[in-house]
């Protein structure tokens, strides 16, 4: 069986294409997810994760992550953290450990600093005249990715800015495991974006995993989760968000949104940009006409 990533947005289309390379050579895939998350949260552009994320109500960029290995379940986690460039790698490096896998603000800047992880100002110009002009955006995306490697080993790993606008210390369902993101080798791994306090209450990443637990395919397993959820709030939930791969090395892909992008990458096949229509209930690949009208990140 041969590697398989999933991850969520346009945003990591291109660095998913890049990756296609490390997918032959002696890469793990903790390197290759942290390769795609990283560049995402360099990116100035991209305005939901790491450097040029959106702050929160007192104008201070505050940074959530996650890692899970499918093999060990061992975690890591890091939330409400300012200035620390890359906290994917940071919380991937967390997962060693037996305790003290989930740090939170100061004691993860701290843990961040002693462990010589970067640190950067992550407030841009754009994303401060942003902050200033109270531009109505709510705008927030995660940035996941799901792998499984030549040996069926699976992990996954996800890294966001949150809820523009939130209150200082707001947590989402990102660095939260079971509701940002899980992954079970044995069985599949799945993660969410959207409004993390929505992802939180329905658990939807163990959600998903418990489905294809029971023998779903990773696609079936992302619209029960959702729909069951959904039917469970009277949906009311708008901005909710799967993906998801199974052992078997099945993606799958589900939205309350009307178009969810995501990106699929296996080593014989070009990277490709997915999307879920929220209102057909069904899963598309992209064209051109769909690039040039799709507006988000
Ligand atoms: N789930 C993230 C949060 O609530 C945001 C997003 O993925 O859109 O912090």
């Amino acid at each position: 069986m041969g590697y398989k990533l999933i991850s969520t947005w346009k945003m990591s289309y291109h660095k998913m294409g890049e990756v296609k390379r490390m997918l032959k050579k002696k890469y793990s895939l903790q390197e290759i997810i942290e390769t795609v998350i990283t560049d995402v949260e360099n990116n100035p552009d991209f305005h939901s994760v790491g450097f040029g994320g959106l702050p929160n109500r007192e104008g201070v960029v505050e940074l959530d992550a996650g890692y899970m290995d499918g093999d060990s379940l061992a975690f890591g986690a890091i939330s409400a953290v300012r200035n620390i460039k890359n906290p994917i790698l940071v919380a991937s490096s967390l997962i060693k450990d037996r305790t003290n896998n989930y740090l939170t603000g100061k004691g993860a800047e701290k843990y961040a600093k002693e462990n010589g992880f970067k640190t950067r100002k992550m407030l841009t110009k754009k994303a401060q005249e942003k902050y200033l002009n109270k531009v109505k955006e709510e705008s927030h995306d995660t940035v996941c990715v799901i792998g499984k490697d030549l040996n069926g080993s699976m992990a996954v790993g996800v890294s966001t800015s949150g809820l523009f606008m939130k209150h200082p210390g707001r947590v989402g369902d990102s660095p939260i495991i079971g509701s940002g993101f899980y992954c079970d080798s044995q069985i599949g791994g799945a993660a969410a974006t959207g409004v993390g306090e929505d992802i939180m209450r329905g658990c939807l990443s163990i959600s998903v995993v418990n489905y294809m637990k029971q023998g779903l395919d990773a696609q079936k397993a992302c619209e029960r989760a959702l729909f069951t959820y959904l039917e469970r709030v009277n949906n009311k939930p708008d901005e909710i968000s799967l993906i998801a791969l199974d052992k078997d090395g099945n993606y799958g892909g589900c939205s309350t949104l009307e178009d969810f992008p995501f990106v699929v990458l296996d080593e014989n096949n070009e990277a490709k940009l997915m999307a879920y229509k929220g209102k057909e209930k069904r899963v598309i690949e992209t064209d051109d006409q769909w690039l040039a009208n799709y507006k988000g990140d």
